[in-house]
């Protein structure tokens, strides 16, 4: 009976490690509308909740289609070591040297961004409001996978280290835990990007740059902090889940020295600007005179879809938990 209790709990603890978190990813995609200008807040703020909630949608496109966990992150460290300048930065050069597979095989979220950046810039063209409210939330996401130090290292979830859980507990439990009550998210104004290519590669490289950190910080906190106090227990809607404690937590964002809020302000600065950006390189289309202003059946039935594999079914293909 108690190896069945444990092995609930492990599941329970498993399921949280999600990108960013569920909370994160709404918080950035949420805040960055408040970095638009006013132009485009018309449409962005009167749809917050829209671009809010569905900030998670690629996420649970994971349990629904093989293909899309490798947009998620990059095993950088697989081609060397930093600045990693045996991979070339182009796509079409990349699949010369490497192959297709093998790209797919260690992710391409920074290419994916940039694809993302090219539809939602398309979607501005044709006016089309219900494109570009989809587009803008799912370009969120994947943006700020990409400053997330553990998306950009094979060791994704301290799997060879014996760290496991650390993915989640970075990205979901810290910010869970502090974000609200003690970060700052006074950012200021999204910026026009010049070259996506070299913004997100750079976004990429500084998240590479910290993933030993991140490791490290955790591991040494181990050794020192009270075996029994690194975990504790928690009642969420009635059922106990296993965490890493308060403290283990506030020791490890002190430890890391605001490493965490850091990124998250900058993945909304990101998210802000790229949305800009697509803007102004649509030619700053009047945002009150939009068409396809409701969703279509099919894309009604997309999220439909999204919500049920994501509550009914394992993640499918390559994936960073
Ligand atoms: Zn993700």
């Amino acid at each position: 009976m108690k190896k069945v209790i444990l092995i609930i709990f492990l599941l329970l603890f498993w399921q949280q490690c999600f990108c960013w978190g569920f909370y994160a990813h709404k918080k950035i995609n949420n805040y960055a509308v408040f970095l638009l200008p006013p132009k485009m807040l018309v449409l962005y703020k009167s749809h917050i909740d829209f671009v809010t909630e569905h900030a998670v949608d690629p996420d649970m496109r994971r349990y629904a289609v093989a293909e899309e966990g490798a947009r998620h992150y990059i095993d950088i460290d697989h081609y060397g070591q930093y600045p990693f300048d045996s991979l070339p930065r182009k796509w079409n050069d990349a699949v010369t040297k490497f192959s297709e597979d093998s790209l797919q095989k260690y992710g391409i979220v920074p290419w994916w961004v940039q694809i993302m950046l090219h539809r939602l810039t398309d979607a501005f063209k044709e006016k089309n409001q219900a494109k570009i409210l989809k587009l803008s939330a799912e370009i969120g996401h994947y943006i700020a996978d990409a400053h997330v130090p553990l998306h950009v290292n094979s060791n994704h979830n301290g799997q060879y280290t014996n760290q496991q859980g650390i993915h989640g507990f970075w990205e979901s439990r810290v910010p869970e835990l502090l974000a609200d009550k003690e970060w700052d998210f006074f950012i200021g104004k999204a910026e026009y990007v010049k070259n996506p290519a070299s913004f997100i590669w750079q976004r990429v490289l500084e998240s590479a740059a910290a993933a030993d950190t991140v490791l490290r910080y955790e591991k040494e906190l181990t050794t020192q902090f009270p075996a029994d106090q690194k975990f504790s227990f928690e009642n969420r809607n009635g059922v106990t889940i296993r965490q890493y404690s308060s403290a283990f937590t506030k020791a490890y964002d002190t430890k890391l020295k605001g490493m965490v809020e850091r990124r998250m302000r900058l993945a909304i600065f990101s998210v802000a600007s790229f949305w800009y950006t697509a803007w102004v390189n649509a030619g700053e289309p009047d945002l009150t005179k939009l068409s396809n202003k409701e969703f279509s059946t099919d894309e009604l039935k997309e999220f439909d879809n999204l919500n049920n594999a994501w509550k009914n079914n394992k993640i499918k293909g390559r994936q960073h938990e």
